[in-house]
């Protein structure tokens, strides 16, 4: 037996959901029988509804910027959660368990006096009883979990669930007003500025290609096979405290969580701190000098050898397959 009712925080830019979005409806698809989403501005109905959403609530964006609050405020969105549940009395909350969306999460667990679970990798219901589970300790242990208190609210990780469509193509459009916190008139967004050549978006992308001190600060090789595989470039900790590459590469325990389904380590040991961030991946390839490095332990492909090499080969080796 399903869940009567999941709701699920959605963005999207007017046009597309967020890749993440349609990975959370699918998720919610799975566990209930409707999917209510909530969202502001002027939502992309017919895709809402392929990824699942019955119901969508839409709350008027100027509503909520001319009261002087910002739209990008996670207490802007847990309001939004909030009065979708007030509306809807799901019997879970959904949302992309991203920086803003653990944000959410937590605020509006506090405001419902609710349970809270991020960064989870999946969710499953028997009998009407939601299960989350999610990877602790580094990756090192899986766990399955139930929240007791309140109204469940869960963030997934990206890339965690993969986003299935539909053919269904439309679904209920009602208006919803929230009530904006005085918290979120406090600081105001003065600039938003899409990093230009960047690539595919980390946390979504289904290959990373990852350098490490091992590069030795040429992230050159790195950035060519992650775009030859249409892939996004990560790092680990090192390489982002030599400057070699921006903060925002790097993956692990203090950086982000990332589940592609290709995952290539150059130069990398494989620490726990950093494996943490990665061990989700499904499938793990490595290439180090070392061979007693841990990375190895955990890699499905390991190649014993200088980067220097082995990357330029490969690089060769995939454009001569025409991949
Ligand atoms: C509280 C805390 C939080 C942390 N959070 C993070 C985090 O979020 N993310 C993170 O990544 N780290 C984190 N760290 C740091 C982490 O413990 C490791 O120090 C770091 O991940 C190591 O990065 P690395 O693999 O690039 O470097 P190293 O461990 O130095 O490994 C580099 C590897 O490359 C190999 N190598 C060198 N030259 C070549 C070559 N030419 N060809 C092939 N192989 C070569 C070496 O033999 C070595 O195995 C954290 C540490 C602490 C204490």
């Amino acid at each position: 037996m399903k869940l009567d009712t999941v709701l699920v925080l959605s963005r999207h830019d007017g046009e597309n959901l967020s890749e993440s979005s349609r990975e959370m409806l699918t998720a919610a698809r799975e566990v209930a029988d409707r999917v209510v989403s909530a969202t502001f501005g002027t939502p992309p109905v017919a895709e809402l509804a392929r990824y699942g959403a019955d119901e969508i609530l839409v709350v008027d964006p100027d509503t909520v910027t001319s009261s002087g609050a910002d739209l990008n405020h996670p207490a802007v969105w847990a309001a939004l959660a909030i009065a979708g549940a007030e509306k809807m009395s799901p019997r879970a909350i959904f949302m992309a368990s991203s920086y803003l969306g653990k944000e959410i999460a937590a605020q509006a667990a506090v405001q419902l006096d609710s349970g809270v679970v991020t960064d989870a990798d999946s969710v499953s219901v028997a009998g009407g009883q939601l299960t989350i589970s999610k990877a602790v300790f580094s990756g090192t242990w899986a766990t399955d979990g139930e929240i007791i208190r309140g109204i469940p609210v869960i963030a997934l990780r990206p890339t965690a669930v993969e986003a299935s469509a539909t053919d269904k193509a439309d679904a209920a459009v009602t208006d919803l007003e929230i009530t904006v916190p005085e918290r979120a008139k406090r600081t105001r967004l003065i600039s938003l500025t899409k990093r230009e050549n960047t690539g595919p978006n980390l946390a979504e992308s289904q290959v990373v290609v990852v350098g490490g001190r091992g590069t030795d600060g040429d992230f050159g090789p790195v950035n060519e096979l992650a775009e030859l595989l249409g892939g996004a470039v990560g790092a680990t900790r090192v390489a982002c405290d030599e400057g070699w590459i921006d903060r925002s590469a790097q993956i692990g325990q203090t950086g982000e969580t990332i589940a592609p389904n290709l995952y290539i380590g150059v130069g990398v040991s494989g620490a726990v701190h950093h494996t943490s961030g990665m061990l989700a991946s499904e499938r793990i390839v490595a290439i180090c000098d070392d061979s007693e490095a841990p990375i190895f332990e955990i890699a499905d492909f390991g190649i014993v050898g200088d980067i220097n090499d082995v990357v330029p080969q490969a690089i060769e080796a995939i454009r001569e397959a025409g991949l």
